[in-house]
């Protein structure tokens, strides 16, 4: 399933986003054809105007048809319109009513819709017709003539459409692109179960800290914590329940820390804390507090409240050592907590 989807990531459900503009788009070119109609009554061309009429209709059809999830039948027939339509508007009213530009709104629709190579396929047949349309006009006269006054008008519709229609399109690829930088972003710092910072995310946010330190030194404490006994809530209530303990732990854990501590999943079901300006003795009072509120956090289960406990090792960071050197410290003050019957705080200089 994986392989087949990064094999095709140009499936049409990967990108829903581009369906969702391109109903818009429907919407939009509906309006734009039937203020044309009008525009072309107005200018004594009712074979124009009519032909209007017929691509309001394939747009409202083409927007029925993305909302029943027809995508390639609404695909086919937005770009039978733009085509027709660009080649009708030119032959009929000349190269001067911009009619053609809406052929160049094709390009970057192709290349989000489509594999790279279908897409240059396509866009080298969209530039012969466009080359063809231009080269034919040089040639033949338009054969359904309007006055210079009323081409200029069509011209500069026609472009403040594009110009329009552009801008929108510009302005949806990147707010598009941001949103899935922000989500891959986010994906990469935070763990899925958890959405606490990952090991590795703490890691780079922590060296920033103790660079800082090792510049200004002021107070620096770390905190390592480890639920006690988890295997057996694991093995007691099954792993879906294990995890839900430890998204409520974590949860808990997140909502102890103040504005400047972060907090971060270590390991399975061990977290490290970095506290910037709190010496040993206010990290442990702040450790007393969590270990007091994870032992009195209940999650619910079919059987139980399930209750956990956790042992907490703290230290201080000694400028210019390595953030291991402080870690392993915390580990040995975990470990010395765990040793002395777990659900406790110990802390080492
Ligand atoms: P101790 O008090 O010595 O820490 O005992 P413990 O049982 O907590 O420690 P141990 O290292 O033996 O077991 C940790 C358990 O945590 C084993 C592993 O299955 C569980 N665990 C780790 N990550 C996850 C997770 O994401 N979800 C669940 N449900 N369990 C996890
Ligand atoms: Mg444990
Ligand atoms: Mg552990």
């Amino acid at each position: 399933m994986q392989g087949t989807y990064s094999q095709n990531p140009h499936k049409s459900e990967a990108r829903p986003e581009f369906w969702q503009l391109s109903m818009r788009c429907c919407q939009v070119a509906g309006c734009v054809d039937v203020a044309f109609f009008f525009i072309f009554l107005i200018l004594g061309s009712p074979i124009l105007a009519w032909i209007n009429v017929l691509s309001v209709a394939m747009y409202i059809y083409a927007y029925r048809a993305f909302d029943r999830r027809r995508n390639r039948l609404a695909v086919m027939l937005i770009r039978t319109e733009v085509l027709v339509h660009a080649g009708l508007g030119t032959l009929l009213v000349g190269w001067g009513s911009g009619f053609h530009y809406f052929l160049l709104m094709f390009i970057p629709a192709l290349f989000v819709s489509m594999r790279a190579r279908s897409a240059w396929i396509l866009a080298a047949c969209l530039w012969a017709y466009y080359v063809g349309l231009d080269a034919l006009m040089w040639y033949i006269e338009p054969l359904q003539p309007i006055s210079s006054n009323a081409l200029l008008g069509v011209h500069i519709f026609n472009l403040t459409v594009v110009f329009c229609m552009f801008s929108y399109l510009a302005l949806f690829y990147v707010v598009t692109v941001t949103r899935a930088h922000k989500s891959l972003a986010r994906m990469a710092t935070t763990d899925s179960l958890t959405g606490l910072f990952n090991r590795r995310h703490m890691i780079t946010l922590t060296e920033k800290v103790l660079a800082r330190h090792n510049r200004r030194p002021s107070h620096l404490t770390l905190m390592l914590m480890d639920i006690d006994h988890f295997k057996q809530i694991n093995d007691q209530y099954g792993h879906d329940t294990g995890d839900r303990v430890l998204s409520a732990v974590s949860h808990l854990l997140q909502c102890s820390m103040r504005e400047q501590d972060f907090i971060g999943r270590w390991g399975g079901e061990e977290f490290l804390a970095v506290l910037p300006d709190s010496d040993l003795e206010q990290a442990t009072e702040s450790a007393e507090r969590i270990r007091s509120a994870i032992q009195a956090l209940e999650t619910d289960s079919d059987l139980d409240k399930i209750r956990v406990t956790l042992s907490i090792g703290i230290t201080q960071y000694r400028a210019e050592e390595p953030l291991s050197h402080a870690i392993a410290r915390a580990d040995s003050a975990l470990y010395q907590g765990k040793s002395a019957g777990r659900n406790r705080v110990v802390e080492v200089a």
